[in-house]
């Protein structure tokens, strides 16, 4: 017996490598318009957000760089710069090792399973069966684009627990990023730091204990670990 009904999975950063694709394109973009992010940088500012709380963020920043506020074209022509170089780039994109295997290892241990993402819903149906896990979750591969709120609301979460008819208090969450696990912990649920994926740098696994991660996974095969009875 597992201690947990359900785990719910994030999908950028957990299954799916994601969001080191594009990054040094994006981190060349901002760049070019002056801003001097590193990589590291628009890792911690940019990722587990929906994307419109990613574009409010990006336009405030292009505020601050530019000295006034942008206009409607100049933020419309930042925020489709991004994501065109993270688009350009998505053919390099892979799964985090063993994720699949802890996939299964939650459903070899009764849980039941969703994905939970803040990606939007084409494209993360897309992640979700181009690395074959679209067998492993069915129908419960949620976006948050179906809430009213994004991360670090616990909108996609209470959906998702809603869907697979689970107790929000006895669903645990993988979570990458500090908005993740923000949202997981407003949702009532226990929350699993995730650092496997390749954008996690030195002491991102501290941020996500300091925002109440019960404790941080630096791999798959660690998360398959805690989830075999
Ligand atoms: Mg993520």
């Amino acid at each position: 017996m597992a201690s947990w009904d359900a785990v719910l999975f994030d999908c950028d950063g957990v299954l799916v490598d994601s969001e080191v694709v594009g990054l040094e394109e994006s981190a060349r973009f901002l760049r070019d318009r002056g801003f001097s992010f590193s990589a590291e940088e628009i890792i911690r500012r940019y990722t587990g957000k929906r994307d419109d709380r990613f574009r409010e963020e990006l336009v405030q920043d292009y505020a601050d760089v530019l000295g006034r506020a942008p206009d409607e074209e100049e933020s419309e022509a930042l925020f489709e710069g991004m994501i065109a170089a993270r688009r350009a780039a998505k053919h390099t994109m892979q799964a985090v090792p063993g994720a699949a295997q802890s996939v299964r290892a939650a459903i070899a241990a009764d849980c039941r399973v969703a994905v939970a993402s803040s990606s939007k819903q084409a494209f993360l149906d897309s992640k979700v069966e181009r690395f074959g896990l679209k067998p492993l979750f069915g129908e419960h591969v949620y976006s948050a684009d179906i809430v009213s709120q994004g991360k670090p609301a616990p909108d996609i979460f209470l959906y998702a627990a809603d869907r697979l008819g689970t107790d929000p208090a006895s669903c645990l969450v993988i979570e990458d990023s500090v908005y993740g696990v923000e949202a997981a912990l407003a949702a009532g649920m226990q929350a699993f730091g995730f650092t496997g994926g390749g954008h996690c740098f030195g002491g991102h696994g501290d941020r996500l204990l300091a925002v109440g991660a019960a404790k941080v996974l630096p791999s798959h095969a660690a998360l398959q670990q805690e989830l075999t009875p």
